[in-house]
């Protein structure tokens, strides 16, 4: 099958109580270690590109890289290539046009009335384009790329809000703010992480059968952080969301759980103990191979332990 939207998925994946990985690409290596992983597992997924990889990469690049890989999967599996945080409408409506099968346009930062109206104006074009969307309501912490929030700023989704919005911007799917964050610093070191799950259960009440989407859901292992420090590194204090919490929300109503930090984590520590253990190594595809292979190996693991998609395909 070519990309697909997540529509299916996300309609199989809430009615079978498991969510889909979208997982942050930036290169080659990362886009074969995480289609690899889901072929060998035959799961869904979504492979998404964030302001900054574009910036990084060019759209172009990783458009192609994402249709070699779903060539070098032989079509075996569902996968879908979405917009992380567009935005504004321009930069939705360019992924529209250039092949994207769902896009995010991101107003949470606005006013709630500007939220509405950016989010529906992209919702109508990428509808007649046969594309779907995800809109923001409620504002993470954290940073990724342009997208800074520090912690007073954010705010949990308001409940009471969920079904005008969606009501409104006839968005496909909803992510919601319930304390999971961007990036490795998740939670305060000697505070007990977790995320809101009543909040989730609440929207749920009110939005029955429509997909919840968690960003900043990277659990930050802390054999990867041991490694990197190890090597060189310096991490202090990196945590992230504990995993039972996450498979308790891809078991009620969130279809779509975005993993970016873990992957940095599992590249930088395969590419750290390499060259700690290599000194005479200059090869980029001596080093780039063992940081491929520790992503596949954690894409494996969310696959089978936190989004319980394998064998959805
Ligand atoms: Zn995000």
């Amino acid at each position: 099958m070519p990309l697909v939207t997540t529509t299916e998925m996300f309609k199989k994946a809430y009615n079978g109580g498991y969510a889909i990985g979208a997982f942050n690409v930036n290169n080659m290596e990362i886009v074969q270690a995480i289609t690899e992983a889901a072929r060998e597992l035959h799961s869904p997924v979504i492979l998404q590109a964030s302001a900054g990889a574009r910036k990084y990469a060019q759209a172009a690049y990783l458009r192609h890289l994402v249709e070699a890989a779903v060539e070098a999967t032989d079509n075996e599996i569902p996968i879908a290539l979405h917009l992380d945080h567009g935005a504004d409408f321009e930069v939705c409506k360019d992924c529209i046009d250039n092949g994207f099968t769902s896009v995010m346009i991101d107003g949470s930062s606005r006013p709630y009335e500007e939220n509405i109206e950016v989010s529906r104006k992209v919702a109508d074009y990428a509808h007649d384009n046969g594309v779907v969307v995800e809109a923001e309501l409620g504002t993470l912490a954290g940073v990724e790329d342009d997208v800074n929030v520090a912690a007073e700023t954010a705010q949990y989704t308001d409940p009471d809000q969920v079904v005008d919005f969606v009501n409104r911007t006839g968005v496909d799917s909803l992510a919601i703010a319930i304390g999971t964050s961007h990036g490795a610093y998740k939670f305060k070191p000697g505070t007990q992480p977790h995320i809101r799950l009543d909040i989730l259960a609440e929207i749920v009440e009110k939005l029955p059968g429509f997909p919840i989407v968690l960003h900043g859901s990277s659990s930050v292992p802390q054999s990867h952080v041991k490694t990197i420090n190890e090597y060189g590194g310096a991490l202090q204090g990196a945590i992230g969301i504990p995993e039972d919490q996450l498979r308790d929300a891809a078991r009620s109503a969130v279809c779509k759980i975005n993993i970016d930090s873990d992957l940095r984590l599992a590249m930088t520590a395969g590419v750290r103990e390499h060259l700690a253990k290599h000194p005479s190594h200059f090869d980029p595809r001596q080093y780039l191979a063992d940081g491929r292979n520790n992503v596949k190996a954690l894409v494996r693991d969310k696959i089978i332990n936190v989004l319980g998609s394998e064998n959805k395909a």
